[in-house]
């Protein structure tokens, strides 16, 4: 299916989604999750209206997004796999926000890249809510002083949290792991009121409609949008 038909029936069900929940559609934004897609459909997926997309790892996104991001300054790209240290660097370079942040170790290290830039680098922290590769931040003390450590670095700026649900065909599963997200956020913003706590990522190709009925901000689409990962 062309991306344009692809996105034409997300933006049905993501409408559909907002009306059951009494929700404004405006507030859900739609990555498109481009790991493993080649820059043409990246291209293509632009050309439909996609100004937000999501990389896993932090090399490929580099290769497509350096010439992608030239051509197209209004186009953001976010680091939603897991970081390693030795590629701290180049991530902090390239993305707008690390969505995937999900220790302090790797707080402290892209707080020390970005000290004294112009530009701040977003963060988005991991929560860990049952999905099983057990990244993230493990609950909300840990969310805390993780957000603690965020806040004295002038180049990092907390936007929100960021959770990925197990795969299953379980809703109540799937919902569970939502609810989790957004209890933890109602912590933060009473334990960091002044922090925004705003963007509430979650929600996937198979599970994005229940992150819309729990509150999600951001759904982060790949396959649903470009099919197959091929590269
Ligand atoms: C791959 C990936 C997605 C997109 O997955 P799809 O099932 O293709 O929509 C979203 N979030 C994260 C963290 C991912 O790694």
């Amino acid at each position: 299916m062309a991306i344009m038909d692809a996105l034409a029936r997300i933006r049905e069900r993501i409408q559909a989604a907002c009306i059951r929940s009494g929700r404004e559609i405006e507030t859900v934004k739609l990555m498109g999750v481009s790991k493993f897609q080649t820059l043409e459909r990246i291209e293509a997926a632009f050309d439909a209206g996609i100004r937000l997309f999501g990389e896993s790892r932090v090399q490929e996104a580099a290769q497509k997004f350096i010439p992608f991001k030239g051509q197209h300054p209004e186009a953001e790209v976010h680091l939603i796999g897991s970081l390693q240290r030795n590629k701290a660097k180049a991530a902090a370079a390239l993305f707008e926000t690390i969505q995937s942040v999900d220790r302090e170790a790797l707080i402290r290290e892209l707080g020390a890249l970005t000290a004294g830039r112009e530009r701040s680098l977003g963060i988005l922290l991991e929560l860990h809510t049952g999905e099983e590769t057990k990244r993230g931040f493990s609950d909300e003390r840990a969310l805390c002083q993780a957000a603690e450590q965020v806040l004295a670095y002038p180049g990092l700026v907390l936007r929100g949290l960021m959770t990925m649900a197990p795969y299953t065909d379980d809703r109540a599963v799937i919902r569970r792991s939502f609810r989790a997200l957004v209890s933890a956020q109602g912590a933060l913003v009473s334990r960091f009121p002044e922090s925004d706590w705003s963007c509430l990522s979650m929600g996937m190709s198979h599970d994005f409609e229940i992150a819309i009925e729990e509150g999600s901000t951001l759904l982060r689409i790949g396959t649903a949008l470009f099919g197959e990962r091929t590269l």
